[in-house]
């Protein structure tokens, strides 16, 4: 069985699929590795530390696609990239299947076999193959460091002898896995940070971590879908919590939100309103920017200056360090893989609850069911 790791193209995109360390295990394990040459240039691993691992180096996507059984990828292809795999090809990456129409409908039609990394069932038996997790906690921690970068203030309280400045007043909306690490990184720079989430059952997390937890009655109990994914509110208690925590917002210096629901838009958290509130050399760090983003005025990859607020809204912070998000990623990946593999052969069992629930495209269809219910109702866009 062929594996192949190709550059990647997407701009500003520094991560790589597999690392040497993770390209040696897959050999070790009868696995034959092909990796475009300079693919892991961005994430520090030369063509050198690969062949090393026993991986061979080939010198362009064109060849690499045309001799492969499986692609391993971190951002989803382009549709020219789709067009370059071979029929029957299995695919492994971030797919954005539910939002991605277009990419689902070409892989379908070259009977691509694909696999989105970001529909990993959040099930213990899947933990280390959850690329969700492993990149949003990067995401989390590293907006932080942006936030503190920005802040013209201190994030810890100081008393010295020029005088005591107090810390600075952080809060984190949406205290999922990058939210959780927001807050804990926060935390760790000696900021007094506040967390906040629809679903309650995060209060006991955010306490944990030496946070207070913000509460707000919306009128709405049933925030959490089964999956434990927060549910979109209705229109009532959308408008009530913009308002409630639109008052809230104003104290903070420095706010990072992280509010998604898959495979919709993100919840508008933050108004112009609550911004024109806030101090001046406030920060917001919207890492909810590919998704529309949770404040109004964020513009994705763009640091915009308004009433004094500053507000950044990066796409993809995990590209920023690519050393550790590819070797996390590498381990999901190759996790993933040993599910589709048996002595040294492809057997794909759809009937498993990882393989069928990730698989995306399969003999020309479309497998997903809420791949398939996005395309229909044409949520997806
Ligand atoms: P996410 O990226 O989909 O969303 C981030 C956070 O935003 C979530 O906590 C969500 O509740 C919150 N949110 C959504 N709408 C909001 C709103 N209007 N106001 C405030 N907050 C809002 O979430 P995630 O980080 O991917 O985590 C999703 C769930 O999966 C969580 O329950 C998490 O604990 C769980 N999880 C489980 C596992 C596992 O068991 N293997 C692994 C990772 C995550």
């Amino acid at each position: 069985m062929k594996v192949a790791v190709p550059r990647e193209i997407t701009a500003g995109e520094h991560r790589v699929a597999l690392t040497p360390d993770a390209a040696a295990t897959l050999v070790k394990s009868g696995i034959e590795v092909l990796v475009e040459s300079s693919a892991g240039a961005g994430a520090f691993h030369a063509d050198a530390a690969f062949e090393a691992a026993g991986a061979r180096i080939v010198a362009d996507a064109a060849t690499l696609y045309g001799q492969t059984d499986v692609v391993l990828k971190v951002q989803k292809p382009t549709l020219a990239e789709v067009d370059h795999l071979r029929e029957g090809t299995v695919l492994v990456s971030f797919l954005q299947a539910l939002t991605s129409p277009d990419l689902v409908q070409r892989l379908a039609a070259r009977r691509i076999t694909s696999f989105g990394m970001e529909g990993i069932p959040r099930i213990s038996r899947a933990q280390k193959m959850d690329a969700l997790s492993s990149q949003a906690n990067i995401a989390g921690y590293k907006a932080v460091l942006i936030a503190a970068g920005a802040l013209p203030k201190f994030f810890p309280m100081l008393m010295t002898a020029a005088g005591t400045v107090f810390a600075a007043k952080t809060l984190v909306i949406g205290a999922g896995v990058a939210g959780l690490q927001a807050i804990a990184t926060a935390r760790r720079l000696g900021a007094q940070v506040w967390g906040y989430d629809v679903r309650p059952v995060v209060k006991e997390q955010v306490e944990s971590l030496g946070a207070k937890f913000l509460e707000f009655d919306l009128g709405q109990a049933d925030t959490e879908d089964k999956g434990g994914y927060a549910k979109a509110l209705s229109e009532e208690a959308s408008r009530r919590q913009q308002q409630m925590l639109g008052e809230k917002t104003k104290e903070f210096d420095v706010v990072v939100t992280t509010a998604l629901v898959p495979g919709r838009a993100a919840p508008r958290l933050v108004t112009k309103a609550t911004v024109a509130g806030m101090r001046p050399g406030s920060v917001i760090v919207d890492l909810a920017a590919e998704a529309g983003g949770n404040c109004e005025l964020t513009v994705p990859d763009t640091v915009v200056v308004e009433h004094g607020v500053t507000i950044h809204g990066p796409t993809n912070l995990p590209a920023t360090m690519p050393a550790h998000a590819s070797q996390l990623y590498a381990r999901n990946v190759t996790e993933l893989l040993r599910e589709f593999v048996k002595d040294g052969a492809l057997a794909l069992n759809f009937d498993d609850e990882i393989v069928g629930g990730t698989c995306v495209t399969h003999n020309g269809a479309v497998v997903n069911a809420a791949v398939q219910a996005a395309l229909s109702t044409g949520t997806a866009s």
